[in-house]
Protein backbone atom coordinates (compact mmCIF):
# COMPACT_ATOMS: atom_id res chain seq x y z
CA UNK A 1 0.00 0.00 0.00
CA UNK A 2 1.75 2.76 -1.10
CA UNK A 3 1.53 6.39 0.11
CA UNK A 4 1.29 9.46 -2.38
CA UNK A 5 1.51 13.09 -1.90
CA UNK A 6 -0.53 15.09 -4.63
CA UNK A 7 1.37 18.95 -5.13
CA UNK A 8 -0.46 20.80 -7.46
CA UNK A 9 -0.41 24.15 -8.81
CA UNK A 10 0.01 26.53 -12.14
CA UNK A 11 3.87 26.34 -10.81
CA UNK A 12 4.21 29.72 -13.68
CA UNK A 13 7.08 29.47 -12.97
CA UNK A 14 8.20 26.86 -10.65
CA UNK A 15 10.68 28.40 -7.51
CA UNK A 16 12.45 27.32 -4.62
CA UNK A 17 9.88 27.27 -2.45
CA UNK A 18 8.29 24.89 -4.22
CA UNK A 19 11.55 22.51 -4.70
CA UNK A 20 11.76 22.97 -0.74
CA UNK A 21 8.16 22.06 0.35
CA UNK A 22 8.21 18.80 -1.80
CA UNK A 23 11.24 17.96 0.40
CA UNK A 24 9.73 18.77 3.30
CA UNK A 25 6.75 16.50 2.72
CA UNK A 26 8.83 13.86 1.91
CA UNK A 27 11.70 14.35 4.80
CA UNK A 28 8.15 13.71 7.25
CA UNK A 29 8.57 10.19 6.46
CA UNK A 30 4.15 10.30 6.14
CA UNK A 31 4.11 9.70 2.03
CA UNK A 32 6.63 7.04 -0.02
CA UNK A 33 6.37 9.85 -3.11
CA UNK A 34 5.12 12.64 -4.29
CA UNK A 35 3.72 13.61 -7.35
CA UNK A 36 3.66 17.31 -8.65
CA UNK A 37 0.65 17.71 -10.77
CA UNK A 38 1.14 20.73 -13.35
CA UNK A 39 -2.83 22.59 -13.52
CA UNK A 40 -3.94 23.31 -16.90
CA UNK A 41 -6.41 25.86 -15.71
CA UNK A 42 -6.51 26.44 -12.11
CA UNK A 43 -10.64 26.94 -11.26
CA UNK A 44 -9.29 30.12 -8.54
CA UNK A 45 -6.95 32.00 -11.54
CA UNK A 46 -9.57 31.32 -15.03
CA UNK A 47 -9.38 35.20 -15.60
CA UNK A 48 -5.11 35.27 -15.30
CA UNK A 49 -2.64 35.35 -18.21
CA UNK A 50 -1.07 32.08 -18.32
CA UNK A 51 2.15 30.78 -19.85
CA UNK A 52 1.51 27.82 -22.20
CA UNK A 53 1.17 24.47 -20.45
CA UNK A 54 4.02 23.20 -22.20
CA UNK A 55 6.55 25.82 -21.00
CA UNK A 56 5.57 25.04 -17.19
CA UNK A 57 5.64 21.55 -17.76
CA UNK A 58 9.31 22.13 -19.03
CA UNK A 59 10.42 24.45 -16.52
CA UNK A 60 9.08 21.48 -13.65
CA UNK A 61 11.10 18.54 -15.33
CA UNK A 62 13.84 20.68 -14.92
CA UNK A 63 13.78 21.96 -11.31
CA UNK A 64 12.60 18.57 -10.33
CA UNK A 65 14.73 15.51 -10.92
CA UNK A 66 12.67 12.34 -11.24
CA UNK A 67 13.19 9.43 -8.72
CA UNK A 68 11.75 7.39 -7.55
CA UNK A 69 10.10 9.65 -4.90
CA UNK A 70 9.04 12.36 -7.34
CA UNK A 71 7.54 12.52 -10.23
CA UNK A 72 6.22 15.39 -12.95
CA UNK A 73 2.47 14.58 -14.28
CA UNK A 74 0.39 16.24 -16.75
CA UNK A 75 -2.67 13.69 -15.59
CA UNK A 76 -4.55 17.17 -15.47
CA UNK A 77 -4.22 18.14 -19.11
CA UNK A 78 -6.38 15.00 -19.81
CA UNK A 79 -9.27 16.03 -17.17
CA UNK A 80 -12.11 18.43 -17.98
CA UNK A 81 -11.54 21.97 -17.38
CA UNK A 82 -11.54 23.65 -15.24
CA UNK A 83 -8.93 21.46 -13.07
CA UNK A 84 -11.00 21.09 -9.70
CA UNK A 85 -8.92 19.11 -7.42
CA UNK A 86 -11.60 16.88 -6.01
CA UNK A 87 -11.80 15.75 -9.78
CA UNK A 88 -8.31 14.70 -10.10
CA UNK A 89 -8.28 12.98 -6.32
CA UNK A 90 -11.34 10.66 -7.48
CA UNK A 91 -9.90 10.00 -11.17
CA UNK A 92 -6.45 9.40 -9.47
CA UNK A 93 -8.19 6.81 -6.21
CA UNK A 94 -10.16 5.14 -9.57
CA UNK A 95 -6.96 4.53 -11.57
CA UNK A 96 -4.87 3.39 -8.44
CA UNK A 97 -7.44 1.73 -5.92
CA UNK A 98 -4.46 0.23 -3.79
CA UNK A 99 -3.00 3.22 -2.96
CA UNK A 100 -4.11 6.32 -0.41
CA UNK A 101 -3.46 9.70 -1.14
CA UNK A 102 -2.42 12.77 0.45
CA UNK A 103 -3.36 16.11 -0.38
CA UNK A 104 0.23 18.73 -0.22
CA UNK A 105 -0.85 22.09 -0.03
CA UNK A 106 1.03 25.53 1.35
CA UNK A 107 -0.53 27.35 4.07
CA UNK A 108 -1.65 30.26 2.20
CA UNK A 109 -3.85 27.23 0.22
CA UNK A 110 -4.85 26.03 3.48
CA UNK A 111 -6.21 29.31 4.22
CA UNK A 112 -8.83 29.46 1.20
CA UNK A 113 -9.41 25.82 1.24
CA UNK A 114 -13.30 26.36 2.06
CA UNK A 115 -13.61 28.37 -1.43
CA UNK A 116 -12.07 25.13 -3.15
CA UNK A 117 -15.12 23.43 -5.14
CA UNK A 118 -16.79 20.94 -2.95
CA UNK A 119 -13.69 21.27 -0.32
CA UNK A 120 -15.64 19.16 2.44
CA UNK A 121 -15.64 16.12 0.01
CA UNK A 122 -11.83 16.43 -0.54
CA UNK A 123 -11.30 16.44 2.97
CA UNK A 124 -13.10 13.02 3.02
CA UNK A 125 -11.29 11.56 0.21
CA UNK A 126 -7.61 12.74 1.72
CA UNK A 127 -5.81 13.94 4.23
CA UNK A 128 -3.82 17.25 4.03
CA UNK A 129 -0.48 18.07 4.61
CA UNK A 130 0.64 21.51 4.92
CA UNK A 131 3.91 23.69 4.81
CA UNK A 132 4.41 27.26 6.93
CA UNK A 133 4.43 30.22 4.26
CA UNK A 134 5.02 33.38 5.24
CA UNK A 135 2.36 35.44 5.32
CA UNK A 136 -0.48 33.17 5.65
CA UNK A 137 -2.16 32.10 8.69
CA UNK A 138 -4.42 28.85 9.41
CA UNK A 139 -5.96 30.49 12.91
CA UNK A 140 -9.43 31.46 10.99
CA UNK A 141 -9.85 27.42 9.50
CA UNK A 142 -12.49 25.47 10.21
CA UNK A 143 -11.47 22.97 12.72
CA UNK A 144 -13.39 19.99 10.45
CA UNK A 145 -10.38 21.05 8.35
CA UNK A 146 -7.98 20.92 10.49
CA UNK A 147 -8.93 17.45 11.79
CA UNK A 148 -7.58 16.33 8.89
CA UNK A 149 -4.48 18.07 8.36
CA UNK A 150 -0.93 17.27 9.33
CA UNK A 151 1.73 20.02 9.62
CA UNK A 152 4.90 19.37 8.08
CA UNK A 153 8.23 20.44 9.92
CA UNK A 154 9.41 23.09 7.27
CA UNK A 155 11.72 26.52 6.87
CA UNK A 156 9.28 28.83 5.18
CA UNK A 157 9.96 30.48 2.28
CA UNK A 158 9.15 33.89 1.17
CA UNK A 159 8.77 33.30 -2.55
CA UNK A 160 5.91 33.64 -4.78
CA UNK A 161 5.63 33.11 -8.44
CA UNK A 162 3.92 36.17 -8.44
CA UNK A 163 7.23 37.52 -7.61
CA UNK A 164 9.19 35.91 -9.87
CA UNK A 165 6.72 36.98 -13.35
CA UNK A 166 7.23 40.09 -12.88
CA UNK A 167 11.23 39.34 -13.00
CA UNK A 168 12.61 41.22 -10.70
CA UNK A 169 16.84 40.99 -10.51
CA UNK A 170 16.17 39.72 -6.96
CA UNK A 171 13.12 37.30 -7.26
CA UNK A 172 15.48 35.13 -10.14
CA UNK A 173 17.49 34.09 -7.81
CA UNK A 174 14.64 32.18 -6.38
CA UNK A 175 14.60 29.89 -9.41
CA UNK A 176 17.10 27.15 -10.07
CA UNK A 177 19.61 27.93 -12.46
CA UNK A 178 18.47 25.42 -15.27
CA UNK A 179 14.82 27.39 -15.14
CA UNK A 180 16.23 30.80 -15.02
CA UNK A 181 18.30 29.71 -18.57
CA UNK A 182 14.75 28.08 -20.04
CA UNK A 183 13.05 31.39 -18.87
CA UNK A 184 15.68 33.85 -20.91
CA UNK A 185 16.24 31.16 -23.81
CA UNK A 186 12.19 31.33 -24.13
CA UNK A 187 11.93 34.75 -23.35
CA UNK A 188 9.02 33.78 -21.36
CA UNK A 189 7.60 37.01 -18.79
CA UNK A 190 8.83 39.79 -20.45
CA UNK A 191 5.68 40.48 -21.55
CA UNK A 192 4.00 40.14 -18.18
CA UNK A 193 6.23 43.14 -16.79
P1 LIG B 1 1.20 32.59 -7.61
O1 LIG B 1 2.10 33.63 -7.00
O2 LIG B 1 1.11 32.65 -9.12
O3 LIG B 1 -0.16 32.50 -6.94
P2 LIG B 1 2.49 30.45 -6.09
O4 LIG B 1 3.90 30.91 -5.86
O5 LIG B 1 1.54 30.55 -4.94
O6 LIG B 1 1.90 31.15 -7.39
P3 LIG B 1 1.39 27.97 -7.06
O7 LIG B 1 1.87 27.24 -8.26
O8 LIG B 1 0.09 28.66 -7.14
O9 LIG B 1 2.58 28.97 -6.62
O10 LIG B 1 1.39 27.02 -5.80
C1 LIG B 1 1.38 25.62 -5.83
C2 LIG B 1 1.41 25.11 -4.40
O11 LIG B 1 2.63 25.52 -3.78
C3 LIG B 1 0.29 25.66 -3.50
O12 LIG B 1 -0.13 24.64 -2.62
C4 LIG B 1 0.98 26.77 -2.70
O13 LIG B 1 0.37 26.96 -1.46
C5 LIG B 1 2.38 26.18 -2.56
N1 LIG B 1 3.42 27.20 -2.42
C6 LIG B 1 3.84 28.07 -3.35
N2 LIG B 1 4.84 28.85 -2.89
C7 LIG B 1 5.06 28.46 -1.61
C8 LIG B 1 5.95 28.88 -0.56
N3 LIG B 1 6.81 29.89 -0.74
N4 LIG B 1 5.88 28.24 0.63
C9 LIG B 1 5.00 27.23 0.81
N5 LIG B 1 4.14 26.78 -0.12
C10 LIG B 1 4.16 27.38 -1.31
Amino acid sequence: MKRIGLFGGSFDPVHNGHIEAVNSFLHSRVIDEIWILLTPDPPHKTDQQKTEFEHRYNMLKLAFQESDQIKVSDVENDLPKPSYTLQTILHLKKTYPEWTFFLCIGEDSLESLHNWYKYDEIVEECTLMVVDRPGSDHSGVDSEILEKTIFVDHQPMDVSSTEIRKLSVSSIDDVPENVQTYIQKNNLYSELT
